[in-house]
């Protein structure tokens, strides 16, 4: 079985065509400028394949981008499949699903009315995810389209954890409530944790650490989000590469009042220029802070001490909320590659059964048990793969499994 699994933004479009059964991928690219210019990038996973970077390739809109990555695949050249025949679904990642979502869901008239009356919830995010869908829907008629959320999977969390103590009619006419997102970071690290520690997931507390550009942490208790860090948007919680992450609300109306700054003007500080960024004065990314920070740069050692203890404070809190913890996953670019962040997000939590194991926590990229041999909670290094699980997902929701 061939799932396509895409992920469309406003001007933007990354596919994969994967194998959900094996794991195994056989191209993957990007279309991006699209209604601009259009370049296509094709990578072909098979031996002998080209790769294909392309630029001027017409895009006026995401159904050229589907068709160009149509051709690439079924190209007698260097395409992966014979036809479109060997397409078996496509697996679309939508970012926001509301209330109306708790999984995975085929595609339907009726879904797609659904997913417009989400737009408001994410203005700039879900209308390029609708696009990306009826594109498809367009160059593969009869194709079945699945929609895979990041918000679904925190669809179980208990009242107490996603109200936010404001008036209750926000929640009721406006549908202001904690959502989360990385949804399927989240589900796909917690399944994987399972495995690598050979329990039924049922029988698991873990805490999930996706920690990238943008970064959120839930508390997974027998299979389901019990709790996260992300929002109403994926602004709130831990500080981020450019967001700020939670902040006294308070802030500001006081910034606002001396700066004359709109709330637009506020948001884009909070979103774009905050965070690690905002805070070292050198980058968002975290292999600049290290650099700068070795080369005595206060600041940005400042930023990483604040990322960790924040991701420290998470921890700690979601043990407490689920009542103690069996694992703690790191993973996303930073969780994945930085051993000295994760190290420090694990110091002085001893006291809980956290041990790491710095010889083993000497790794990147590769599923690894990094806590040590006798630590009551497992630490483990796992790379995500959002696109296996949309792929999975898809996959079991076409076969009726
Ligand atoms: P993501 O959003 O998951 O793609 O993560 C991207 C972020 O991961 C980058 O902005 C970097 O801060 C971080 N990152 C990627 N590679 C490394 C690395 N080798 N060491 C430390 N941080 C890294």
């Amino acid at each position: 079985m061939n799932i396509l699994v895409i992920n469309a933004g406003s001007s933007s479009l990354k596919y994969q065509l994967l194998n959900p059964e094996t794991g195994v991928l056989l191209a993957k690219g990007l279309c991006e400028r699209i209604g601009i210019d259009g370049k296509f990038t094709y990578k072909p996973q098979v031996e002998g394949k080209e790769t294909l970077n392309a630029v001027d390739v017409a895009m006026p809109t995401h159904s050229e981008a589907i068709q160009a990555v149509l051709n690439a695949l079924v190209d007698p050249q260097n395409g992966v499949i014979g036809s479109m025949k060997e397409i078996d679904a496509v697996g679309h990642r939508v970012v926001h699903g509301g209330e109306a979502f708790a999984g995975s869901v085929l595609i339907t008239d009726e879904v797609m009315k659904a997913l417009e009356d989400c737009i408001p919830l994410a203005p700039l995010h879900n209308p390029a995810n609708i696009t990306g869908i009826k594109a498809c829907q367009e160059c593969m008629p009869g194709v079945p389209m699945v929609g895979v959320f990041d918000t679904a999977f925190h669809q179980t969390m208990p009242p107490m954890a996603y109200m936010y103590a404001l008036p209750y009619e926000y929640y009721e006419k406006d549908r202001v409530r904690r959502y989360g997102f990385h949804g399927t970071s989240h589900k796909y690290v917690t399944q994987r944790a399972a495995a690598m520690l050979g329990k039924p997931i049922e029988e698991l507390k873990l805490i999930s650490c996706h920690l990238g550009n943008g970064s959120s942490i839930t508390a997974v208790d027998g299979g389901k989000s019990v709790d996260t860090s992300m929002g109403f948007t994926p602004l709130a919680g831990l500080p981020m590469g450019t967001r700020s992450g939670d902040l006294d609300a308070g802030i500001l109306q006081y910034l606002m009042n001396k700066y004359g700054m709109n709330i637009d003007e506020m948001l884009n500080v909070l979103n774009k220029k905050s965070g690690m960024e905002g805070l070292s004065g050198v980058s968002s990314d975290f292999r600049d802070l290290e650099n700068a920070a070795a080369e005595g740069n206060q600041k940005a050692a400042l930023a990483r001490d604040k990322f960790a203890y924040e991701v420290r404070k998470y921890v700690g809190a979601y043990a407490a909320a689920m009542g103690g913890v069996d694992a703690v996953i790191f993973t996303a670019g930073v969780g994945e590659n930085d051993a000295g962040v994760r190290a420090d997000v694990c110091q002085g939590l001893d006291f809980m059964g956290v041990k790491l194991d710095a010889d083993a926590n000497n790794v990147r990229g590769k599923e690894t048990v990094i806590s040590a041999a006798d630590s009551p909670v497992k630490v483990l290094l796992i790379p995500t793969n959002e696109e296996l699980m949309i792929a999975m997902d898809t996959a079991a929701i076409v076969s009726g499994k």
